[in-house]
């Protein structure tokens, strides 16, 4: 496929972090041209956009779209206990396949290319993402209580199993994904750890979300949840640290040595009322890697990336009383270089060898008019739903809100009939 974008401003997020006006040519999977102008024939031409990177989502849990507003206003632990773990129990594949397959259409609607998932049925939901061409890297999740989808002894040779099947995959990443110290024995994630080391793949995993799981994982183990994941070797260059709302200075040192990553979710924080902030400022100044996710569309209730950067940069300005605290650009560079640059995918900017995963804005839009600077237009002006088409890997996913491979409304259709199935065997469960 060839695309060729002309009379764009493009967001480049190059070293420079440049803004540009000119053309865009991408070739199969690459970005091979971006100049001034370019005369290149090519099979599509769009025109007139704001250019910039795909946003790069790295903690979500797809299929939990079919959750979207189903127990709403809790606290982590009761939505947990009393509405996400009760509904899960029933889930079965074809509700994951429908459930991935609307969170990749609102994922691919609002912009975002990438995303690091942690699941059940991690194998389906690999599929889908590879057939709907969503590039993902895909967490088998690992716990210490049987899933809708196998028994807990299970999981890791199952996990293994996954890696072999994706480890060759351009689109698709196996990563290991341990849910959480609060759930996983040290045994557990030992052996978690073992197997990321043996393939060399990512580790994902929750920390330090809430107040309650510190002093919970302090009480069981006499160790804080970092702690007890430095313990079992699960501290590396390679782990994705979903949350850290509750870690000390200390802590964003030793982060920050091991070279691990922070996925920072305010959204489903300030959802789930975690009381916790992620630290940027000291995260940045410790020189750690800090990257933006969503959660699930069940405690958030989007996958809109826009509105996450947004969110993300607004909480610190408001809770440290500084303006300047974590900048549009800051904001920016976490949704797309830093993340490219820590999941190791050769995209996050928009430049000549890059991989061709970008987003093109439709700039005659009242909320993006007038248009003074390009940057905070991104962070704080712009939705998701202003974004119209969606190149991942060089295929236009989205092309002008047309979605030229799959089919929007029985997307719409099939998560809405999986959604009554999972509510109507919830509700004759809980009368037995
Ligand atoms: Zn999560």
């Amino acid at each position: 496929m060839s695309i060729l974008i002309k009379d764009s401003l493009i967001i480049s997020q190059d070293k420079g972090r440049k803004v540009k006006k000119g053309d865009i040519y991408i070739e199969d999977d690459v970005i091979a041209e971006v100049s001034e102008r370019i005369s290149t024939e090519a099979e599509y031409v769009l025109t007139g956009k704001m250019v910039m990177p795909g946003l790069i989502n790295t903690h979500t849990h797809l299929p939990m779209t079919l959750m979207r507003g189903y127990g709403d206003d809790l606290t982590l632990e009761e939505w947990l206990t009393t509405r996400i773990w009760p509904i899960e129990s029933k889930l079965n594949e074809d509700m994951i396949e429908a459930g991935t397959r609307l969170a990749l259409l609102e994922m691919i609607a609002t912009g975002t290319t990438t995303c690091n998932d942690m699941y059940f049925f991690e194998d389906t939901i690999a599929r889908t993402c590879k057939k709907m061409g969503m590039r993902c890297f895909a967490g088998f999740s690992i716990i210490d209580f049987d899933t809708p989808e196998m028994k807990k002894e299970m999981l890791l040779p199952e996990c293994e199993k996954f890696i072999r099947k994706w480890r060759g995959d351009e689109l698709i990443k196996p990563v290991v994904a341990p849910h959480s110290t609060y759930s996983c024995s040290p045994e557990t994630l030992q052996k978690a750890s073992e197997l990321a080391e043996k393939y060399g793949t990512m580790l994902h995993t929750h920390c330090s979300e809430t107040r309650k799981e510190v002093y919970d994982v302090v009480e069981r183990y006499g160790a804080r949840p970092l702690e007890q994941l430095e313990r079992n070797g699960m501290l590396t260059e390679k782990t994705m640290l979903a949350h850290c709302g509750w870690i000390t200075k200390e802590e964003v040192r030793q982060i920050a040595r091991a070279g691990a990553c922070v996925s920072h979710n305010p959204v489903s924080n300030m959802k789930l009322a975690t009381g916790g902030f992620t630290p940027l400022p000291e995260l940045f100044d410790a020189g750690a890697c800090v990257t933006l996710g969503t959660d699930g569309a069940a405690s958030n209730n989007k996958l809109d990336m826009f509105e996450t950067m947004k969110f993300a940069a607004l909480i610190h300005k408001h809770h440290r009383w500084d303006a300047q605290i974590v900048t549009a650009q800051q904001t920016l560079d976490m949704a797309t270089v830093n993340a490219a640059s820590y999941l190791g995918i050769n995209a996050g900017s928009i430049e000549e060898g890059k991989k061709a995963d970008l987003i093109c804005l439709d700039m005659d839009m009242p909320n993006l008019a007038p248009m003074h600077n390009p940057i905070s237009h991104a962070v704080y002006a712009a939705s998701g739903f202003n974004v119209s088409s969606t190149i991942i890997d060089g295929r236009a996913v989205m092309l002008e809100r047309e979605f030229p491979y799959f089919d929007k409304q029985k997307i719409i259709e099939e998560a809405e009939k999986a959604k009554e199935k999972l509510v109507s065997n919830d509700a004759k469960q809980s009368t037995n």
